[in-house]
């Protein structure tokens, strides 16, 4: 079976991407490909953020390979915190006080609609391909549940599954791993490259 890196360390992700492609293309972390540098994401986009890791990959090693950026927009606070999702409250990957800033923000704001974004850049053969996902939903009041990462407690998505409504306004955080896999900005985008590549074959 063929190969494609993914330009990530994140085990969860690399663990998504791997079903999606099951069958298809084995996929193996950048680390494991010996690329272990961190490319600074210095884009103004979540595509030329989600650009660079891969070009970065194809430039080292000439290997077919994608990557994701992502992050989530608000559309009271005009789309913020956007590509700055990771850092938004100074600090990298400070879940916590990511969130407080947010509901700070937020406090008294009627407008919660937001959503997750995904941009996927796939490299083959030098060539990038993009694939966008998105996910609607709404900012919560307070944070709810335990699982998953970043601001998924604060986020209330419209849907629990493709086409099944989320009546109970239950946070990201309150809902399954596979769940969240099927409705995700990333498992959107993904699956549209997984689709791809398999016109490609
Ligand atoms: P990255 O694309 O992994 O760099 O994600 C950037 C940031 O966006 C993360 O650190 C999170 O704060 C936020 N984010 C992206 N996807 C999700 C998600 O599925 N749930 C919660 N937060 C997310």
């Amino acid at each position: 079976m063929k190969t494609l890196i993914f330009a990530s360390g994140n085990k969860g992700k690399i663990r998504e991407a791997a079903e999606i492609l099951e069958g298809q293309y084995e996929v193996i972390s950048a680390a494991q490909a010996g690329f272990t540098e961190e490319v600074e994401e210095t884009g103004t986009t979540f595509q030329e953020n989600s650009l660079l890791k891969s070009q970065a990959i194809w430039d080292a090693l000439g290997r077919d390979c994608f990557s994701d950026d992502s992050g989530l927009e608000v559309d009271a606070l005009n789309g913020a915190p956007g590509i700055y999702s990771a850092r938004y409250a100074g600090l990298d990957k400070d879940f916590q006080h990511n969130i407080d800033k947010v509901l700070a923000q937020m406090e008294g704001v009627t407008n919660r609609r937001a959503r997750f974004r995904c941009c996927v850049t796939l490299m083959l053969d030098g060539t990038p391909h993009f694939f966008d996902g998105t996910l609607e939903g709404e900012i919560g009041l307070e944070r709810r549940g335990n699982g998953g990462f970043g601001y998924d407690p604060i986020f209330i998505p419209d849907i629990l599954a493709p086409g099944v409504p989320n009546s109970q306004r239950l946070s990201i955080s309150e809902i399954s791993e596979e769940a969240k896999n099927q409705i995700s900005h990333r498992g959107v985008a993904l699956r549209l490259m997984a689709e791809y590549l398999k016109k490609q074959a």
